[in-house]
Formats: C-alpha cells, structure tokens, sequence
C-alpha cells in the first residue's frame, strides 16, 4: 500500500512538472508572439506622493500583459520568462518609450512637473548601447529627460562595475534621473553609492512592512533615510498602506511616499481621470 502511494505522489509530481513546462512553453510563445504584435501589453501607473502637501509628484509605470487565455498577467509571471529568453530587451525598449510616449502627452495636456519612472531589469541594463537607445525614445517623444527616472535594482550595479558605471553616466548626461529600487535588498555593498551618480533611494516594501510594530525594521528604515540624508539623494518609501507607516516616515524625514494607502497602479484611463487636468 505505502508502495502504491509513493508511487501515486511520484505520478502526481511529474504530471506537475510537465503541465509546468508545458505552460511555461507556451508563454515563452505567447511572450514573442505578443512583442511582435505589440498590442496586449498594458502599463499601469502608480502615483507618488508629497505626504507635506498631498501632491503628486511621479508616477511609475508597472507593466502587465492581457493574455488572450490566462487573462491579465502581472510582472512576476513573465518577466522572469523574459529573462531567461532575452526578450526582456525588447520588452523593456517597449516599456521606457511607451512611458514616454504617454507621459509627453500628459506634459502636453498641462502636467508639466509629473515624472514618469520605469522599471529596467539587469539584463537591459548590460546593452552597451542603452543610453542612445534611451537618448532616440527621448527625441523621439519629445518628453524633456529630467521627467524620466529609470528604476533600478542594486544587484545590477554590483555586477559588472566598469559598464554599469559608464551607463548610468551616460543616461545622468542625458538628463535623465536614477533611483535605486528595493533599497536595502541586495547583496551589495554600500560603497557603491559614492562612485554612482544616483539621485532617489527607493526603500523596499519588505521594510515598510510591520514597521510599526518590528524595531528592526523602522531601525533599518530610519538609518536608509539619514543615509540618504547625508549623501544628499531623495528618499521614497514603497508599499505603504497605512496612514500609521506614513506619518512614521514623515517624522523621520521620508516625505515621499507611494502605495496603497494614496493609489493602487490604474490603468491610463484612470489615471487620467484623477490626475491629468485638461482631461473631460
Ligand atoms: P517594484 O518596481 O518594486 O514595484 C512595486 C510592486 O509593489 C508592484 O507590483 C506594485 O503593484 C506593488 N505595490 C505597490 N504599492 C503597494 C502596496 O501598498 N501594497 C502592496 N501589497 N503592493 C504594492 P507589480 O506591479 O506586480 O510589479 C512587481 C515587480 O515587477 C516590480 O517591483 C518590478 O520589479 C517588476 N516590474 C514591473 N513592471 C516592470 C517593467 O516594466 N519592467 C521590468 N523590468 N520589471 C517590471
Ligand atoms: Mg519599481
Ligand atoms: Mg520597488
Ligand atoms: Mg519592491
């Protein structure tokens, strides 16, 4: 009987396995399928805000996919997929110019302050030729540079030093902003901070989280924004819910602030509704 059962686990386990690939098989097709056709990739926009004065000051876009079968995809079904097949660079050339695409037309309707940040994967952040790639999409838009911000993680800064350093020089000359996502996650150093032309800190949800009730999760928050602090670079909390993480931050000196709590990411249409001002 035990045999019998551990041969049924056995059958149930590799079924599962196959039904995996099988699906994962599928969305890879799917994935060049979609890029080609370029119509059921959707961006969201999340707004941030100035707890001071409750004013929108950014907003980040965060892609998700309508797939014709399983519906709308978010990023962490797909973009992992993306990586491990390199469509992630055309995915991700997709995602800054309909950014600015977007954005230039909300500039163009009268939100001329509003910034738009996009987030970029590692693997897009190795083409050696990003910075003229976003330089065509700046020109080509016509959104002004100092309104986009590219999100990127720490990890990509401490692989691969000598290019990274050269590429975010280089989108730094273009006029473009860098934040530095999930702040506090990776695995680096803090040396980096020094030798990188960053402008914003971005502290990861995962320490906004019970940060109220885990000391050592407001010990690590608070010493992010006096860090940011004495090196001169903007500080953004991410995932806040409550009104009590908020005023936390406010008293620590983290006055921006995006999540819940202020806006789940909406789709343009809604966006428009509540924040572009010529929009009827
Ligand atoms: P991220 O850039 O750190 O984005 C924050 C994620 O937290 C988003 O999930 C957002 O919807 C969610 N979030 C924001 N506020 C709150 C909150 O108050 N509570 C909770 N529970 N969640 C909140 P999403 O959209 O599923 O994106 C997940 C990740 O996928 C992003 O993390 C980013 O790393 C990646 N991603 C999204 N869009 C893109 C893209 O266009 N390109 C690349 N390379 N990665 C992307
Ligand atoms: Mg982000
Ligand atoms: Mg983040
Ligand atoms: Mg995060």
């Amino acid at each position: 009987k035990a045999k019998d059962y551990a041969g049924n686990q056995y059958q149930l386990f590799s079924n599962d396995i196959e039904e995996r690939s099988v699906e994962q098989i599928q969305l890879e097709n799917d994935l060049f399928k979609a890029l080609q056709r370029g119509d059921e990739f959707e961006l969201y926009y999340q707004p941030k805000f100035d707890v001071r004065s409750d004013e929108l000051i950014g907003t980040e876009t965060l892609i998700r996919w309508n797939h014709p079968e399983f519906g709308l995809l978010s990023p962490g079904r797909f973009i992992p997929l993306a990586e491990e097949t390199g469509l992630i660079t055309a995915l991700g050339e997709w995602v800054i110019k309909e950014s600015c695409r977007q954005m230039k037309k909300w500039y163009d309707k009268g939100c001329t302050q509003l910034a738009v940040s996009a987030n970029l994967s590692p693997q897009q952040f190795q083409q050696t030729d990003l910075a003229s790639k976003v330089a065509a999409i700046l020109k080509e838009t016509g959104l002004p540079p100092q309104l986009l911000e590219l999100e990127l993680t720490e990890n990509l800064i401490v692989n691969n030093t000598n290019q990274t350093l050269k590429t975010i020089r280089e989108l730094k000359d273009l006029g473009v902003q860098i934040s530095i996502d999930d702040f506090g996650t990776g695995y680096s150093s803090l040396g980096y901070l020094k030798d990188f032309p960053v402008d914003t800190l971005k502290i990861d949800k995962s320490f906004i989280d019970h940060m109220t009730t885990n000391a050592n999760n407001a010990a690590i928050i608070k010493t992010i924004i006096t860090l940011a602090d004495s090196l001169k670079l903007n500080v953004i909390a991410e995932g806040v819910e409550s009104r009590d993480q908020a005023d936390f931050l406010a008293r620590h000196g983290c006055y921006w602030i995006q999540g819940y709590l202020y806006s789940r990411p909406l789709p343009v249409s809604e966006f428009e509704e509540r924040y572009v001002p010529s929009h009827s």
